[in-house]
């Protein structure tokens, strides 16, 4: 076996042809980005949370979410996040609400103290059961995300975006019946949707083309998460039914104990996933950001989005 180029790559350096693994989008505009945080815990991941906000703020996003825990274990610290948020930056803010173990009069109540608040964006989800456990909606609650959505446009006009899933929600009975659903949430008031975390470009590719053929409109926005941690990633997707590739298993195998070069894995492996996705003509980004900036900082600038000075 070689290992020598082919004949017909040996013909095109002949021909002096430049040979790029993607188109490159020379002058086109840089996408919209925008990046999605945890609450923090404790002081010391606060303080880790604000560099990483600090550090990605001076990319201009068009707004930044920040995430509810599981059965909204987290409401005080999203809010206190997203509070922040509102105070010390001119970053526009979205909260996550889920419905999960609430009435709507509660939830009513949170989503009336973000509007007083000056929060205009709202990341409406059902959420999940914790601890594994199925879900069942709350007796005096809203039902599904589609129902949420309805909740908050009678509270106030909100921008609100919902949750999509190029590989089907697990407990949809059908991809079909889960496009409905995202039909259902834009129709109930939602004007994007951002995806559950994918490695497949394909996968999402086609999920656009039926949710386009399905008449649905309104952008629907890939969700990007650099994956340093394999075993990790493969967990978390393993519970939210995205597919790891096994490309990525083997990219990642035999470095559990060498993070530089996972590091410079993840970066390499998100770069060219959002170069493939910019160069089909998707202009829009959500990264999860995992509280940590530099990788989605060196993305982002891959992509063509650079630091802009803050508005006064
Ligand atoms: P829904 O849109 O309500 O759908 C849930 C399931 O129910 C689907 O299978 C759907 O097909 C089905 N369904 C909908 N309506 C009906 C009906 N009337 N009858 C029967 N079945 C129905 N979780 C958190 O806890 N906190 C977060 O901050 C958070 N942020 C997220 C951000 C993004 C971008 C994404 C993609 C997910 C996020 N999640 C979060 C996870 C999310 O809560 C879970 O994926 C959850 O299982 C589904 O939420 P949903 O809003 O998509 O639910």
């Amino acid at each position: 076996m070689t290992h020598s180029p082919s004949r017909d790559i040996l013909e095109r350096w002949a021909t002096g042809e430049r040979i790029a693994p993607l188109p490159v989008r020379e002058g086109a505009a840089p996408p919209a980005i925008s990046f999605e945080f945890f609450p923090p815990k404790t002081p010391a991941l606060e303080t880790q949370l604000w560099a990483c906000i600090q550090r990605l703020a001076t990319l201009r996003p068009n707004f930044v979410s920040v995430t509810y825990g599981a059965g909204g274990s987290t409401q005080e610290r999203t809010h206190a996040t997203v509070l922040r948020i509102v105070q010390e930056t001119d970053l526009t803010p979205a909260a996550h609400l889920t419905c999960v173990g609430a009435t709507r009069e509660a939830v009513d109540e949170v989503a009336r103290r973000y509007w007083d608040a000056g929060v205009k964006h709202i990341v409406a989800l059902r959420g999940d059961a914790p601890n594994g456990e199925s879900y069942a909606p709350h007796p005096g609650g809203y039902a599904f995300a589609a129902d949420l959505v309805a909740g908050l446009k009678r509270i106030a006009d909100f921008e609100i975006t919902v949750a999509a899933y190029p590989e089907t929600h697990p407990q949809a009975p059908s991809p079909e019946a889960d496009l409905d659903n995202l039909k259902r949430k834009l129709d109930a008031g939602a004007t994007r949707a951002i995806t559950q975390v994918f490695f497949d470009n394909d996968v999402f590719l086609r999920f656009l083309d039926r949710a386009l053929a399905a008449g649905i409109k309104a952008p629907i926005v890939p969700g990007i998460m650099p994956v340093t941690n394999f075993k990790q990633a493969a967990n978390f997707c393993a519970a939210c039914g995205t597919s790891m590739p096994k490309w990525m298993a083997e990219l990642f195998d035999g470095l559990d104990d060498d993070a530089e070069t996972r590091r410079m894995v993840a970066a390499a492996t998100t770069a060219e996933q959002v170069r493939v996705l910019q160069a089909n003509g998707i202009d829009e980004f959500h990264f999860y950001t995992l509280n940590r900036p530099d990788l989605v900082y060196a993305i982002s600038r891959i992509l063509g989005v650079k630091p802009q000075p803050q508005s006064e």
